[in-house]
């Protein structure tokens, strides 16, 4: 259907954005985009799509990927599962690293998946065991998909193995970095806009979780002090005490980390890198997955790092807790989230959602998408393959030279229920002062906007007459609506580099960008990591320019 300017009335412009929950999301989400001015979808009252962003904690129907609109975002990906699986993981990374070489993949733990497995653990058990003048490994064994340490056992001789479903058995780091005998490890929070082309940010704050008892091999019953999970040494009895060098709880944040870090000489860029390379490999195993659009998967990377500072990743969580256990959580996720909205990149456009005008069931006007858009969404519905994704890309180029015509439609303006607490809002007459310095609309658009002098305009009891002076008119006649992936940025139709504290850490460089165009080519971008990681190599001795003794000492 043909958008009629009539059918737009400024007091839209201040429409806000919605949100949908189901059950069992963390209250947090719910508190954080109240304070961005969001509300809450009403299915009482609402049309289906009548939103922008969904939240769930479970994997979302195949026909939701297909219907997606473009004003919508989903909190999951299809098959994301693939990484965040503990045995599909182990079989992922060893098929890299029979591809490319186990140099490259050597951050995983040797693992084995059981029973299948249970020959191969075996024979690599015994060959240990024969070979003279070694001391034998420590094994963890661990259930595919439990999470929060639940099922874990850890040994050293075969007799103490005993698991009753599927699990996986790695080998145990025995030697952790420790502060002040604690062991610890980190959980960063990565978040993927799009597995084709790769688009991965990483999160620069984080959680450093700490065991809660000293780490000691003699005892490898006692989860306090060999696991790291809160929900497990929250329970345990040292929790609430201050402990030397650590403190009170289990948690540290990354920023508290680093600074430690720096006092003893630790190169903590040159760590972070290899982190981000961690990150990069991990996410390459598992493609392709199953493209689809408008969706985003936050994921909980967990990494320990060793006595020689290099990072091991453990495993990588579905839905990383959002729980508040203490007020180190309540910095660290609330700004997470908030800096999740923003990369999610709305524009005030997608406050007008499809039948949503009239905001009501009852009486509501018709929708001001075009017949364009409409179309462009039947020919590519949320599932895509990387070539029609590509193609919707270069398609929008069009659309990112209409915007910035428009001097770019700005994001959305929402009205604040609370004022901010870590993230500055936007205040009503904040974002008029934003709208008064917004660039030039050229002058020709001008006079067509002049022309389209919105009926109502004025007569509003909620607006000043002079509000519509000020405000852009959504050219909804001209905007024709694509699938234009939301994480682009309108100015050179590229990933945008940082938003908040997510940084872009691939593409990393030109040829990575090239390289996940059309479709991922991973040898490709395989080539590019070794040559950034044989960058990376010549500062590896400035690692511990003190030695890693100082942190290490039980
Ligand atoms: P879960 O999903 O149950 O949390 P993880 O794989 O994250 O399982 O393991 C739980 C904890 O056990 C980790 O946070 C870490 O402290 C410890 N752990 C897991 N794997 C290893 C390993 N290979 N070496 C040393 N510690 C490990």
């Amino acid at each position: 259907m043909e958008v009629m300017a009539d059918d737009y009335d400024t007091r839209d412009i201040l429409r806000p954005l919605v949100f949908r929950l189901h059950e069992n999301v963390p209250a947090i989400v719910r508190e954080v985009l109240l304070e961005r001015g969001w509300t809450e979808f009403d299915k009482k009252e609402q049309d289906d799509a009548d939103w922008n962003l969904y939240w769930r904690n479970s994997p979302f129907r195949m026909t939701d990927h297909h219907s997606i609109k473009p004003w919508q975002r989903l909190n999951h990906y299809p098959e994301a599962v693939q990484i965040t699986r503990k045995d599909y993981l182990a079989r992922h990374l060893k098929r890299m690293k029979g591809a490319y070489g186990s140099a490259l993949y050597e951050f995983s733990p040797v693992a084995f998946i059981m029973p299948n497995d249970y020959i191969k653990f075996i024979a690599e058990y015994s060959k240990e065991r024969q070979s003279i003048g070694r001391r034998p490994s420590y094994w963890i064994c661990k259930p595919v998909d439990l999470s929060r340490g639940r099922g874990i056992l850890i040994f050293q001789d075969i007799k103490d193995l005993v698991y009753d479903c599927t699990v996986i058995v790695q080998k145990y780091i025995s030697n952790p970095l420790l502060i002040s005998g604690y062991k610890l490890d980190l959980r960063l929070y990565v978040c993927v806009t799009s597995f084709c082309p790769l688009t991965i940010y990483t999160y620069e704050e984080g959680l450093v979780r700490f065991a809660t008892e000293k780490f000691d091999l003699s005892s490898l019953d006692n989860v306090c002090a060999h696991l790291t999970n809160t929900s497990i040494n929250k329970c345990g009895a040292s929790y609430k005490k201050y402990k030397e060098g650590i403190g009170c709880g289990c948690k540290w944040t990354f920023s508290k980390f680093r600074s430690y870090l720096r006092i003893f000489g630790v190169d903590d860029m040159l760590l972070w890198q290899k982190i981000n390379n961690i990150v990069i490999l991990t996410l390459l195993a598992v493609t392709p997955l199953p493209v689809a659009s408008n969706c985003f998967e936050l994921f909980g990377f967990d990494i320990l790092i060793d006595d020689k500072f290099k990072p091991w990743l453990l495993e990588v969580n579905y839905n990383p807790a959002l729980c508040l256990d203490c007020s180190i959580d309540d910095t660290v996720k609330r700004k997470l989230l908030h800096d999740i909205v923003e990369l999610l990149n709305y524009k005030q456009i997608d406050a007008f959602r499809r039948n949503q005008v009239a905001g009501t069931k009852a009486g509501r006007r018709q929708v001001p998408w075009s017949t364009a858009g409409e179309s462009a969404a039947r020919e590519a519905p949320g599932l895509l393959t990387c070539r029609k994704v590509a193609k919707c890309t270069s398609a929008s180029s069009i659309q990112s030279d209409l915007q910035a015509a428009k001097g770019s439609i700005p994001k959305v303006a929402t009205l604040t229920k609370k004022t901010a607490r870590a993230h500055p809002r936007k205040t009503l007459t904040s974002q008029l002062r934003e709208k008064m310095s917004m660039p030039k609309i050229p002058s020709q658009a001008k006079s067509e906007a002049k022309h389209k002098q919105l009926p109502g305009a004025g007569h509003s009891p909620h607006k000043p007459a002079q509000l519509s002076h000020w405000l852009p008119t959504p050219d909804f006649c001209n905007y024709k609506l694509t699938t234009r992936p939301y994480f682009l940025s309108d100015k050179d139709q590229r990933p945008i580099p940082r938003v908040g504290d997510f940084v872009l850490i691939f593409p990393f460089n030109e040829a990575a960008l090239q390289a996940s165009r059309d479709g991922t080519d991973v040898k490709s971008i395989i080539k590019e990591i070794k040559k950034l990681v044989s960058k990376q190599l010549p500062s590896k001795q400035q690692n511990t320019k003190k030695g890693g003794g100082y942190l290490t000492s039980v």
